[in-house]
Parts: structure tokens; sequence; C-alpha cells
């Protein structure tokens, strides 16, 4: 059947009009910046401390997209006669984020918590080399992170949290010794404040406290003999009756 004249037409402006009535999802990005879920997987960041060599993010890449070269150090033994220690040392850390598919596979196997997501994504590069990023990119993306939620209130604290207040303690050189029960959270009581004068004020000079020691030193009298003792009525004796 040969198609209506004009009914092409009509269902465009149909459409039109459907179209207009409806609220308007267009984002004016980058005039607005969207506003992405924490979680969203817009680029790794590295945190290179944490990171061991251990290769096992490098190696469970299916795009095999992170080079990481490294070196080993040997460490001097901490105590005489001890065993020497031997460590790797991170010379090269990159990832090739114009192969990378953003699968987050590196990040979930990584034991030791150096890379994580970050929401940013704003780097895209005319050159497809320069999406290759390097050690010292990763570690700034670092800083775009977000903090993780808050822990439940009943929750224990984090095994991290522990292990760096214990090593901050074994650091401490001067930390007295802790004591455990409701003692170690009182408040000591303030010392005395010893003002200039008084730090440099001779001994005890003054006559009324030469006087008052010498007082002291002297035998007190007999009860007998006190105004207090004889004022007092006396018991009767056999022979005043
Ligand atoms: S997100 Fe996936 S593809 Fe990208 S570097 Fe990690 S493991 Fe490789
Ligand atoms: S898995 Fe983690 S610790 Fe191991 S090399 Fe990769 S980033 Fe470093």
């Amino acid at each position: 059947m040969a198609p209506v004249p004009g009914s092409g037409l009509a269902k465009g402006l149909a459409v039109t009009l459907r179209t207009m009535t409806k609220k308007t999802v267009t984002e004016q990005y980058p005039d607005v910046q969207p506003d992405l879920p924490p979680r969203t997987r817009g680029v790794i960041g590295l945190f290179e401390e944490n990171c061991t060599v251990c290769m096992l993010c490098a190696r469970e890449c299916p795009d095999w997209c992170i080079y990481i070269d490294s070196h080993k150090e040997t460490i001097p033994a901490a105590t005489p006669g001890g065993r020497e220690r031997s460590r790797n040392v991170l010379d090269r850390f990159a990832i090739d984020f114009s192969l990378c598919m953003y699968c987050g596979i590196c990040i979930e196997v990584c034991p030791f918590d150096a890379l994580f997501w970050s929401p940013e994504f704003e780097y895209a590069e005319t050159d497809i080399r320069d999406l290759t990023h390097e050690r010292d990119k990763l570690r700034e993306w670092m800083w775009t992170v977000p903090a993780p939620p808050a822990l439940d209130p009943g929750a224990e604290e984090p095994k991290e949290l522990t292990t760096a207040r214990r090593t901050a303690e074994k650091l401490t050189p001067h930390t007295e010794p802790q004591t455990t029960g409701p003692q170690a959270t009182e408040p000591r009581p303030a010392k005395p404040q010893v003002t200039d004068a008084q730090a440099t004020r001779p001994e005890v000079t003054e006559p009324h406290a030469t006087e008052q020691a010498r007082a002291a030193e002297q035998p007190t009298r007999p009860l007998g003999d006190s105004k207090q003792q004889t004022d007092q009525p006396r018991p009767d004796r056999e022979g005043d009756a």
C-alpha cells in the first residue's frame, strides 16, 4: 500500500511533541559536573608505600596492561649475628589506561591495599601513549580517592589502626609504663607551680620560723602543770572526805 502523503511528517511532529513534554535528562557537562556515585570506576590510584611488588595485580590483569619493575635490596641484620633480609624495591609501576577495561580485578587481588578506585574521569589525551600513567601520576590519583564509609558504632577497631598504634607506642622513646584499669584514664594531679622567685629563695631564715622549730624540739610539760588541767575538778581522794 502506498504511504499516505504527509504521514512521515505527522509521525515526526508527534515524536517532537511527545519529547517536548517530557523532563529533560541532558547534563550540561562540562559546565555542570556530573554527580557521580562514590564507587564510580574512574581511574586507578596507587599507594606505593603499601606495594610489596608481589606482582599479583600484573599477573591477574586480563589485559596485561600493568607494568612493574623492581630490584632486590639487602637489609643488614638488626642485631649482631642476625640474619640479613632482602626486600623488593619498586622501580616502575605503570597502568596503560588505553588497554584497561576497568574490571577492577587488580584492586580486588591486591593483598596489601595498594590500589584504589578514584571517581576522576577527566584524563582524556590526544596522544594514546599519554594514557600510560606512571607511578607519580598514579599516586596523584590517590588524593582523589574518597574516604571509606564510617564503621558501624559497635565495630572493632581496624587491625591496621591497632598495628599502627602499637608501632607508634614502641617508637615513642619516653613512653611511661601503661597501667590497666580505670587508673590509667584518671587525670594526674597537677604539679605545684614554682615561680622563679620561689626557686631562688634561700633556706628559711625568718626568726619566727626558727623559734617555732626550737619550741617544737623542747620537751612538753607534764599535763599536771598545765592551766587547763588545774582548772578541771580533781577526783576526790579518800583522805579529803
Ligand atoms: S582494572 Fe582490570 S584491566 Fe584495568 S588494570 Fe586492573 S585488572 Fe587490568
Ligand atoms: S598486587 Fe598490590 S602489592 Fe602486589 S604488586 Fe600489585 S599493587 Fe603491589
